[in-house]
Order: C-alpha cells, then sequence, then structure tokens
C-alpha cells in the first residue's frame, strides 16, 4: 500500500476539503488504499456546517510534505498556494479549475484541468468515466462545493456542467438545492468572531504578474457595512501582512452574495493599480465593484493585465 496524500489549497475554501475528501474516496474505489485526504489550513464556517450535515470529520491537518512524498493536488496547482515543499514532492495526479501558473514537475503525471465553475464538477466526471457509484453523502459533498464555488450558480465562472452535475448530485444525495444551498452560504457569512487577522486569512490566494507579487483575499457577507465596521483593524492586519511577506498590492474583497457586488479595501505600494484594473479611484483605500464576486474572473486577470 503506497501512502498518497491528497489535499487542495492554503486558506482552504469548501471545494478545496470537500474535494480532497472525495478524491479519497475515489482513488480508494479504484484500489488505491493508501490514499488519504489531508486540509492546509482550518475549516472555514461554511465547510464546518457541510461536514456537520453530512455527519463527516475535517481531515487531518499537514504542515510540510517530505521529500519525494506522494501527492494528488485538487483545487489547485501553483506552488505558491500548495504546501510547503511541494516542490521536491512527486505529484502523481491534478484535478483542478484554475489558470496553471507557478506549477511544474519533473516527472510524467495525470493531470486534468477544465474551465467549469468547480473541481468537484471535474470529480463527478471522473466516477463517470470509471464507472463508480457515487454514495449519498460524497454526492452531497460534490453538490456542496459547487453551490460554494459558483454562489448557488450566480457567479460568472458557472457552466451549463455545472448546473447539470449539480442537479444530478442533488438527486443522489436527496437534498433540495436552493433551500440547502442558502442555509449553507449564510453558515459561511458569519464572520463575527474572527479577528481582523484571521478574516484576512480565510480565502486569501498569492499570485504574481509581471514581478510583482500581489495578494487577494476574500469573504463572503450578507452585509458589506457590518464587516466595514472594523475596517481600521482590516487595514492594520493587511499592513502587516504585506510588510511580512513582501507584497507589493493586497486586495481584499468583501463579496455581498445576495446581491453579488464586492467592496474591496485595497493597499500595498503598487494599489494604483487595482483603481486601473478597475477603472476606480480608490476612496479611503477602499471602492465599490459592482456585479464582481468571482477573484479568479472578474479580479485576478484585470489585476494581471494592468501589472
Ligand atoms: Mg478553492
Ligand atoms: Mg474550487
Ligand atoms: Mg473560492
Amino acid at each position: 500500500m503506497e501512502k498518497v496524500f491528497i489535499f487542495g489549497h492554503k486558506s482552504p475554501d469548501t471545494d478545496t476539503i470537500t474535494s480532497s475528501i472525495v478524491m479519497e474516496n475515489l482513488e480508494r474505489k479504484m484500489g488505491n488504499t493508501g490514499a488519504k485526504a489531508y486540509r492546509l489550513g482550518k475549516v472555514n464556517k461554511e465547510t464546518e456546517f457541510i461536514l456537520n450535515y453530512f455527519k463527516l470529520e475535517a481531515p487531518e491537518l499537514l504542515e510540510k510534505i517530505e521529500e519525494k512524498a506522494n501527492v494528488i493536488l485538487v483545487d489547485h496547482n501553483s506552488f505558491a498556494q500548495s504546501v510547503d515543499g511541494i516542490e521536491k514532492a512527486n505529484i502523481l495526479k491534478v484535478v483542478d479549475h484554475h489558470c496553471i501558473s507557478g506549477f511544474e514537475t519533473s516527472t510524467p503525471l495525470f493531470y486534468i484541468a477544465e474551465p467549469v465553475g468547480c473541481t468537484a464538477t471535474i470529480l463527478y466526471e471522473l466516477y463517470m468515466m470509471n464507472k463508480i457509484e457515487i454514495e449519498k453523502a460524497i454526492a452531497g459533498l460534490m453538490l456542496s462545493a459547487i453551490i460554494s464555488d459558483t454562489l448557488l450558480f450566480k457567479s460568472p465562472t458557472c457552466t451549463e456542467k455545472d448546473k447539470e452535475v449539480a442537479k444530478e448530485l442533488a438527486k443522489i444525495a436527496d437534498i433540495d438545492i436552493e433551500k440547502y444551498g442558502m442555509e449553507m452560504l449564510k453558515a459561511g457569512t458569519d464572520l463575527s468572531d474572527f479577528t481582523a487577522e484571521e478574516l484576512i486569512n480565510l480565502d486569501s490566494k498569492e499570485f504574481e504578474a509581471n514581478g510583482m507579487k500581489f495578494q487577494v483575499a476574500q469573504v463572503n457577507t450578507a452585509c458589506i457595512e457590518d464587516v466595514l465596521k472594523g475596517k481600521e483593524e482590516i487595514e492594520n492586519a493587511i499592513n502587516a501582512f504585506i510588510k511580512a511577506n513582501n507584497i507589493d498590492l493586497f486586495l481584499f474583497a468583501i463579496t455581498d452574495i445576495i446581491n453579488s457586488n464586492s467592496e474591496a479595501i485595497v493597499l500595498g505600494n503598487k494599489k494604483e493599480i487595482a483603481e486601473k484594473a478597475f477603472n476606480v479611484k480608490l476612496e479611503d483605500n477602499r471602492a465599490f465593484l459592482p456585479g464582481v464576486v468571482s477573484r479568479k474572473k472578474q479580479i485576478i486577470p484585470v489585476i494581471k493585465e494592468n501589472a
């Protein structure tokens, strides 16, 4: 039995956690009994709600990976967003739905990427391809990931395929998508007991463009004003992060999942790049970004273009 570590990105979101668990299930059903899911950070409240709902445990925490350890990456490929030591690990597989960036291997691998809204959508296809039946709880996890990544199909990242797969999964899991989906997303908007430092790290990713290092963090809320009450502490936390990690630009998106807009707090010595990217003038380091909900489709590309 060969040990295989399966994990998603740092600052784990629902898709990253559930896809690790689902991939473990799939690998084991294909005979790879050494496959095991891990997480690279704290599980967020939305994911906690989902795991409780399906009576499952969160995967074990993984802090670094040994040289030559066998790994499978889900929901990411960029080494900057992966586990410490990833450069020297033996990457067997990648199942992902992000642009390929900061990724390299010295041996051939199984790599599947599709421009769909969620890793779970691709995993569903892998079950179909391998003719493996999907259990109820596994279907529930995959459905939850699609709801989370597409904000209940409202994000511009959502494709027809995500919607079709979600419907199939809802049948297997016996779940009312709208009712469960709203409940699940709402569980993730309870930000009340996080410190500012925790808030900016809940869902935070590092990127690079044109030699510029930038970080984009995002939180979901039903009320932007509520989150802005802590703006001063948030700015202090961002400035400390910028200093500690040599970041040129930090964008913190507070996303209103009811009305599908975001408010951005932008700091760093290259913050004018964000002004150009969104054609806005920052006032008091902040700007309203109407219709912006997707980091992947509506934030990262325009920052990269203007870097
Ligand atoms: Mg993710
Ligand atoms: Mg994802
Ligand atoms: Mg996300």
